[in-house]
């Protein structure tokens, strides 16, 4: 396999997703043939770490994408189970309530504590 010194500087490595220059190999893209003709993608060198499948006769490799997007956590209402718009702020809330029952709540517990100190 042919190595090249350099990064082509416009790609990214698909598996660090960086372009950092170092030495990378051409990996030819699956269903891109024609004629002798195939697309290429560069990878790092040290990037790749093969297993060579015995039986079928291919090298091949697998790695786990990182999710770039923020955990898509849907939280829902504790009261009436509505889905809420995910908190910008005080993330990890245990009881997230949307605004109608927080408004409750805070009513039920304001009356509570007038119930207390009046009582
Ligand atoms: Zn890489
Ligand atoms: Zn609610």
């Amino acid at each position: 396999m042919r190595t090249f010194e350099h990064f082509p500087n416009k790609q990214k490595c698909p598996i660090c997703k960086t372009n950092e220059d170092k030495t990378c190999v051409l990996v030819g893209i699956e269903g891109t043939q024609e004629g002798f003709n195939v697309q290429a993608q560069p990878f790092h060198l040290e990037c790749l770490d093969l297993t060579w499948f015995k039986d079928n006769n291919i090298i091949a490799m697998k790695w786990l994408e990182e999710k770039a997007d923020k955990k898509e956590v849907k939280l829902f209402c504790v009261d009436c189970k509505t889905e809420l718009e995910p908190f910008d702020d005080d993330t990890g809330k245990e009881t997230p309530r949307c605004q109608e029952c927080h408004d409750k709540m805070v009513e039920a517990s304001d009356i509570e504590e007038n119930v207390k100190t009046n009582g």
